[in-house]
């Protein structure tokens, strides 16, 4: 066999390396290659100058060796060959060497890696190892399989969690956690976050063999292998137990007020949440010093102490052992097993033993609410929010005594919290809906308008009627969602409508919350653009509360004239009902009244067919158009036409219906 047979492989890619390589001819020149390294050109290479590379090579490794290295059939390696580069400085290489052949010559190809090169690597070889080594003493470790059974700890993590080796191998990660909800909730974060091949990072609680609880900032790396099966986990772990107990005794800290020593509300949270699970009875007492700020402002010169100090202190000779917070600067919660009339004696207490600044008693009086855990209320959030609606309801009867509500209040409260809750969901999932009722012209006889009302089934909680509904998404703010889940179908219905060729004007209420919102004007804009519903299709119902507010914030007509510009047309809603209606049909850009339904009902009584008659006459004289609601027999809509008035709603022409038994109406 030649050497050619034996070395047949084409030389062309081993030129191409990140280090010098080329190809030496016996001869004593360098053939081909790459020796930028030496300084030396491509064109250095053409002209052959780089002969003293080939010189300094023959000298220093010999013809011996030359011999040697183009007889043998393995690669050789010299060590520490010195070569003087273009500069005439010298570095020193190791050759990788192996016979070859050029044109049909034998030659040897020569690769050289500098020595610099070689050390570097070298060293960051050592530096994984050192790394390695730290990682292991400093920190506990473990590895574990694709599957999250352990395969690997070091001494350090054996010790803290007093497992054996033998033992611990084939356990699962899961079982270096503690069982709770949210150790189950952590785990699983962090196994996802591993399959995802992400790194997780964070304090968690882990717990030893002999179930001892510890905590550790843990660093979960993902190692990838060469088949998913392959893929290993390293937990990294350091032993935070001792800084989590300085950081809970912080927490401690941070959970009480200085001022008064009493616990904050942060942790009266904790602790009726813990009293809560315990299942342990309770009340909870709510009490906020009336005209506060009045009284400090008055008072605040009192010698080395101050106003809510001594107040505190009362409270806690009177609580004695009961666990008190403090909300704000003027608000205390008292946890007390005790009766409700105890509770109240402390306004006496108060009385008898004032607060002096100088000679002066300050007078100092207290609203109160008692809510009772589990009779009342169920959890600290509505345990907060009924002591607070008492103490309003204390407040609007003037203050200076601690009440609880009834039985009946509290069952209010809940269903509205419920409420809330489920019109939420239901807005988010749209399970809201729409009934439209017809508005007869009364000249034509004809359906002209109708107005759009909401309506709520719920699975839940059954049906919820708007007079329940409304003041709640008022409360919440959620009004401005279902305002503009109303304004969106409204619009879209009266296109439909339009498409067929009846031009129905659809109504909707509006609340003045909504007109709170700067945008509202160009939100509405916006909808019927979207909707391609023409803008006189589209009419606003306002409520007397409304025009009353209006009437105070400029914002809010504002953005009724943008609206009414555009062609949107206002109707006063219930009108007759409020104290300013005459003022507000010449303030805000009406152009129809609705007459309230409780005129209507009483329309049997002369005195009211005059007050009607007038109402519709008031009307028609500004040039409103004007609606009687709530019409519900024909003696009534008979009057009305006689007054004049221009059309009629109620049950007489139709209850709220859907869009398809209006589309049959029409
Ligand atoms: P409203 O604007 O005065 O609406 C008229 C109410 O009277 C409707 O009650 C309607 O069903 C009822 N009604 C109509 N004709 C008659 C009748 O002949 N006799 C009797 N007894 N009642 C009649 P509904 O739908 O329960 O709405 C109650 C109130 O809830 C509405 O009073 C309105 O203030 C508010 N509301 C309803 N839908 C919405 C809405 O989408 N947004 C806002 N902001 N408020 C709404
Ligand atoms: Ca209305
Ligand atoms: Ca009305």
């Amino acid at each position: 066999m030649t050497k050619e047979q034996i070395y047949s492989t084409d030389i062309e890619p081993l030129l191409v390396t990140p280090f010098p390589s080329f190809i030496l001819l016996p001869t004593g020149t360098i053939a081909k290659g790459n020796l930028d390294h030496f300084d030396y050109s491509t064109l250095d290479m053409e002209r052959l100058n780089t002969q003293p590379i080939a010189h300094t090579l023959f000298s220093e490794i010999g013809n011996d060796t030359i011999e040697s290295i183009l007889s043998s059939t393995v690669p050789q390696y010299l060590q520490d060959v010195a070569i003087t580069t273009k500069q005439q400085t010298t570095t020193l290489v190791t050759l990788y060497t192996k016979p070859t052949t050029f044109e049909g010559k034998e030659a040897i190809y020569v690769l050289c890696i500098p020595n610099d090169d070689i050390r570097s690597l070298n060293a960051e070889q050592q530096q994984l190892t050192d790394l390695k080594n730290g990682i292991h003493q400093s920190f506990m470790t473990v590895t574990l399989d694709s599957d999250g059974f352990i395969i690997q700890t070091n001494q350090q993590f054996l010790r803290t969690s007093h497992w054996t080796p033998k033992r611990v191998i084939g356990k699962t990660f899961w079982q270096l956690f503690p069982i709770s909800s949210d150790s189950e909730k952590v785990t699983q974060t962090i196994w996802k976050t591993l399959q995802n091949g992400h790194i997780w990072q964070g304090d968690v609680q882990k717990i030893t063999k002999d179930e001892q609880l510890y905590w550790v900032h843990l660093t979960a790396i993902p190692l990838f292998g060469t088949t998913p099966e392959r893929n290993q986990y390293v937990l990294i772990e350091r032993d935070i137990t001792k800084d989590k107990t300085v950081q809970f005794q912080l927490e401690k800290i941070a959970y009480i007020d200085p001022e008064t020593g009493m616990i904050n509300v942060h942790r009266l949270a904790q602790v009726i949440t813990s009293m809560i699970e315990e299942q342990r009875h309770f009340s909870f007492v709510y009490l906020s010093i009336d005209k506060f700020y009045t009284i400090k402002d008055l008072h605040d010169d009192l010698a080395g102490t101050s106003l809510v100090m001594e107040f505190t202190k009362r409270m806690k000779m009177y609580f004695q052992d009961s666990t008190m917070a403090r909300i704000n600067e003027n608000e205390f919660v008292v946890i007390t097993p005790l009766p409700e009339w105890f509770t109240q004696g402390f306004l006496t207490y108060l009385q008898q033993n004032p607060i002096y600044n100088g000679n002066v008693a300050v007078p100092l009086s207290l609203s109160g609410g008692i809510t009772r855990f589990p009779e009342d209320q169920t959890t600290f959030s509505q345990l907060m929010k009924a002591s607070l609606a008492t103490i309003t309801s204390v407040r609007e009867a003037g203050g200076d005594s601690i009440l609880s509500l009834s039985k009946s209040s509290h069952a209010a409260l809940n269903r509205k919290s419920v409420v809330e809750k489920r019109l939420l969901l239901a807005l988010d999932q749209k399970n809201l809906h729409v009934l439209y009722q017809p508005q007869l012209d009364i000249k034509t006889g004809k359906i002209t308008a109708v107005e759009a009302l909401v309506r709520w089934d719920d699975e839940e909680i059954g049906t919820v009627s708007p007079d329940e509904l409304i003041p709640i998404a008022e409360e919440t703010g959620l009004i401005n969602n279902i305002g503009s889940f109303m304004l969106e179908r409204a619009c879209e219905q009266a296109v439909v409508w339009k498409n067929a060729g009846h031009q129905i004007k659809v109504s909707i209420n509006s609340s003045v919350r909504e007109f709170r919102d700067k945008n509202m004007a160009k939100s509405i804009l916006e909808t019927l653009d979207r909707t391609g519903c023409p803008a006189d299709l589209l009419q606003i119902e306002i409520t007397e509360k409304f025009a009353l507010e209006a009437e105070a914030e400029t914002g809010i007509i504002k953005q009724m004239r943008i609206l009414e510009n555009e062609g949107i047309l206002f109707s006063l809603d219930d009108f007759g009902t409020g104290y300013g209606s005459f003022r507000y049909m010449q303030l805000l850009p009406i152009s129809t009244v609705k007459i309230d339904q409780t005129f209507i009902r009483a329309l049997k009584s002369e005195k009211t067919q005059q007050l009607v008659n007038g109402m519709v006459q008031l009307g028609k004289s500004m040039n409103l158009t004007v609606v009687a609601e709530g019409v519900e027999t024909k003696d009534q809509q008979e009057l009305l036409t006689k007054f004049g008035c221009d059309m009629v709603q109620g049950y007489f022409i139709s209850k709220p219906v859907t869009n398809d038994e209006i589309t049959s109406l029409i």
